[in-house]
């Protein structure tokens, strides 16, 4: 029996994309009927995203989900339609980060209503599904890939310019889920404090992005000094550079570094964007300066998405 014309029926079912690598999936080796319509509904909800941006880190607390909450609250605030997809299983940050805690997204039919928190910011988390804070979650990697793929094809995330991934810290499930799911164009963002001991952990996330085909659009350096509030004078604490450095050695592209601000604790706790309450503080025009490097490294493929978005019937 003569396989489907996957291409002819998948160019009937999308309406927003018909694009050379959109259309030419082909049902692969052993793939069933129900796997092959799951993977092209997938396909037709990413090919509707300017650009999937999934922010690493090497270790926990260097403020990877804050530079991702703060980034998509930038990118939002200066009129790019955003997506915030919090992928961080075992301890999400993003509805404590963003003042959503009691948030509960809706279902309508098989698709799930992400958080409208903006006209252009659309949230969504783990924890958001989650009974309590308090619970833990322990699911194998199956399980954690499953959910994530239900994330990126089961909510409405209609047309977006970026769709901001905050991923948990390390190389672990979540991230290789992401990077085998989001499809092209994608790149990561790594997050690093300034020492040693965090620079070695994003050497390895570098090497997982590269093995994974994952394009890594540069690394921030955060928690990098502080202005002492007293005198003025930049204090060290965790060194400085050290992001810059390791950028260079990697051959990655430098994005910028964020001083230790301790209004960004005060905001986090708040569930305030710090982008947004202290817009002219240092931090935040950090921050700024980040939107602005990553926009730029990323504009060419968005372009090209965007095109293809709007090809005509033919
Ligand atoms: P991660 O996602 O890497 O685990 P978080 O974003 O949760 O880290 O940040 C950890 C803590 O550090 C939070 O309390 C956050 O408010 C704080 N933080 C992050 N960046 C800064 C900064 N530049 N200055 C001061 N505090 C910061």
């Amino acid at each position: 029996m003569n396989a489907p014309d996957v291409r002819l029926s998948q160019e009937k079912d999308c309406d927003n994309c018909r694009s050379a690598e959109c259309a030419s999936q082909q049902r692969r080796p052993g793939e069933s009927e129900e796997e092959l319509r799951q993977r092209q509904a997938l396909d037709r909800k990413m090919c509707q995203i300017g650009y999937k941006l999934l922010v690493m880190s090497g270790k926990g607390g260097v403020g990877k989900s804050t530079v991702a909450a703060n980034l998509a609250a930038s990118l939002s605030a200066s009129g790019r339609r955003v997506g915030l997809l919090d992928v961080d299983i075992h301890g999400p940050s993003i509805p404590k980060l963003m003042g959503l805690e009691e948030a509960r997204p809706e279902a309508v039919g098989q698709e799930i209503i992400p958080v409208q928190l903006a006209p252009t910011l659309k949230v969504m988390s783990i924890g958001f599904i989650l009974p309590g804070a308090a619970d833990a979650v322990i699911w194998r990697g199956p399980m954690k890939y499953s959910a994530i793929r239900q994330f990126l094809r089961d909510v409405q995330w209609g047309p977006l310019d970026y769709l901001v991934i905050d991923a948990p810290p390390g190389t672990g499930d979540e991230p290789l889920s992401v990077a085998q799911l989001v499809g092209q164009p994608a790149g990561a963002v790594l997050v690093t404090t300034p020492q040693e001991l965090s620079l070695a952990d994003v050497r390895r996330s570098v090497s997982f992005c590269r093995r994974l085909s994952l394009p890594v659009i540069g690394i921030v350096e955060n928690m990098s000094g502080l202005v002492c509030p007293h005198c003025g004078n930049p204090i060290e604490l965790f060194k400085s550079g050290g992001g810059e450095a390791l950028a260079r050695e990697t051959s990655v592209l430098f994005l910028g570094r964020i001083p230790i601000d301790p209004r960004i604790v005060e905001c986090s706790d708040a569930g305030i964007p710090f982008v947004r309450r202290f817009a002219d503080s240092p931090a935040a025009r950090a921050l700024l300066g980040i939107m602005g490097r990553i926009e730029e490294a990323t504009s060419v493929q968005r372009q090209s998405a965007a095109n293809r978005q709007i090809l005509p019937d033919t």
